[in-house]
């Protein structure tokens, strides 16, 4: 569970989250759709502990990563803020993050095999495609085994063949019990994948449905 209260996020001049309360369950995907600007990486950046709120505060099943990340045992996430050093190959990526959280060594390979990426695995990250590169950040993501993943526009840059793959895996995180939080701005995407909306507008919180509610509402 995921429990964000009163976040506030100020950057100079601009209120990127503007007093957000939500509470994201466990058992469900639950997307956050907002248009682009809407504050949806600054305030998942916030959960996972990599970006101090200026006001407000985050609870992930009951603990703050208000000044420190998140361990990947607790929250994994898929965040352009976690993006691999383009000098290494995904592989080493992969076991430097296992190393730095006391992950064990089989489940690098069992994630790399869960993404697809086994037959580039010992390649550059900087010669990956940014298919390539998501699917590198959901194994990354997955790693710990966490019970509370957050994926930022994960279908960004795949083929329709990797957006059935992230929409059936997350049915299926989901569906073990984990919180799964994934945002977009695409209303269309989240319609296929999510089953509860959290819509951010301007950094305020415009809608917290159930997809059921919501499309009966359409
Ligand atoms: P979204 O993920 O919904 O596209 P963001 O959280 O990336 O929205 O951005 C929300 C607002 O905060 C935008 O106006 C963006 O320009 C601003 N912003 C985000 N990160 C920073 C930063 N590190 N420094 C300054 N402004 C930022
Ligand atoms: P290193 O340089 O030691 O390999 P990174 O800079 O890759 O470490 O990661 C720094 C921190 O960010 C780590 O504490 C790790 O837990 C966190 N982190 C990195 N990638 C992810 C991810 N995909 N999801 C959640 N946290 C991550």
């Amino acid at each position: 569970m995921i429990e964000i209260r009163n976040l506030t996020k100020v950057y100079g001049g601009t209120t990127a989250v503007d007093g957000l309360t939500v509470t994201v369950r466990p058992g469900r995907v639950t997307g956050f759709l907002g248009p682009n600007g809407a504050g949806k990486s600054t305030t998942m950046r916030a959960v996972v502990g990599l970006d101090r709120p200026t006001s407000g505060e985050v609870q992930v099943a009951g603990r703050r990563y208000a000044d420190h990340p998140a361990p990947l045992r607790e929250v994994g996430a898929l965040l352009d803020a976690n993006a691999a050093h383009p000098g290494r190959s995904a592989l080493a990526h992969l076991r430097a993050l296992a190393v730095t959280n006391g992950i064990g060594r089989a489940r690098v390979d069992e994630v790399v095999d869960m993404v697809g990426l086994r037959q580039v695995a010992d390649r550059r990250v900087g010669g990956f495609s940014l298919g390539m590169a998501q699917r590198l950040g959901i194994a990354a993501a997955l790693l710990g085994d966490p019970a509370v993943i957050l994926l930022d526009e994960p279908v960004n840059g795949l083929d329709p063949d990797g957006i059935r793959w992230i929409r059936g895996l997350l049915r299926g995180l989901a569906a073990e019990g984990r919180t799964v939080f994934v945002s977009s701005h695409l209303m269309s995407e989240m319609a296929l994948t999510a089953d509860h909306l959290v819509i951010l507008g301007r950094g305020r919180l415009i809608a917290d449905v159930s997809m059921e509610e919501m499309t009966a509402s359409a």
